[in-house]
């Protein structure tokens, strides 16, 4: 990384977060400095209808970029658990009947950009209402089946009722942000799942990451930022952008005993294979 001249990649950044308002000065600037920086594809994850116009739009712009689209739990919020201006639409204008929104959303999965079904999933380090976000999580696994398109599920401590209905339906998809154990990264991957790996794993302490990298194979990972959120070492704390996966590629290059250069062929191929894309 010293060589200025040097330029890694190819950097497939599974799953970002591009239309955050942390982004707001300067996106498109950033966004069109990326692929000088290495980065040949991004998967742009909307989280509601509230921020899904805004990815597939992006996802039209960019060539290399391409769109997620479904309903995060966290937009189950509900109004008494977190400040008005950060609700999502899912409580503000569909007053929790998910169904209906994603009802809304379908006119998106026609689009050629539109590879995923996700962000979805379920989350218990947020008081989600349990029961809604399980039917949301199930309801997405079920579209996900029917479209034939990959699902990014986000597991927040969450673990055991996600890979319950990862079993029950073994949808195709991306398990972003991977936490899980080593054998657990072993059936999930046997059961052809992609585990997403990011900054987490190249932050100090990260042992359980570690062991989760090396049990899975080489074809099942993806590199991912979860940006603006989650910048790796040695940029902890910045914001984040998918060039800053240079430094994911060598942690989990490390950890799997090939070169940075390698990890990037191989997790660029992997994302295009989960994806359905060339
Ligand atoms: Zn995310």
């Amino acid at each position: 990384m010293g060589d200025a001249s040097f330029v890694p990649g190819p950097i497939f950044d599974t799953h970002a977060h591009y239309t955050s308002a942390d982004f707001d000065a300067d996106r498109d600037a950033l966004l069109a400095s990326l692929p000088a920086k290495g980065v040949s594809g991004i998967c742009e994850q909307a989280t509601s209808s509230g921020d899904a116009a805004a990815c597939v739009a992006m996802a039209h712009r960019y060539d290399f970029i391409y769109a997620a689209i479904g309903i995060h739990p966290e937009s189950l919020l509900p109004a008494d658990t977190c400040p008005p201006g950060q609700l999502a639409p899912t409580i503000t204008k569909y007053h929790g009947d998910w169904r209906a929104e994603l009802d809304d959303l379908m006119p998106y999965f026609s689009d050629p950009k539109v590879v995923a079904i996700g962000e979805c999933g379920l989350d218990h380090h947020w008081p989600v209402p349990a029961e809604a976000q399980l039917a949301l999580f199930e309801a997405e696994i079920r579209l996900s089946l029917a479209l034939d398109k990959p699902i990014i599920v986000h597991d927040r401590e969450a673990h055991a009722e996600v890979y319950a209905l990862l079993k029950k339906y073994r949808p195709k998809g991306i398990v972003h942000c991977y936490s899980g154990s080593a054998e657990d990264a072993a059936w999930l991957t046997a059961q052809g799942l992609y585990l997403g790996f990011g900054g987490a794993c190249t932050w100090q302490g990260a042992h359980r990451a570690a062991k989760a990298i090396a049990a899975a194979p080489l074809g099942q990972l993806v590199l991912e930022t979860d940006c603006p959120y989650m910048a790796p070492q040695p940029c902890r704390g910045q914001r984040c952008d998918s060039s800053m996966i240079a430094y994911v590629g060598e942690t989990v290059a490390a950890l799997k005993g090939v070169t940075p250069s390698e990890i990037f062929q191989i997790t660029d191929a992997n994302a295009r294979r989960a994806f359905q894309i060339k």
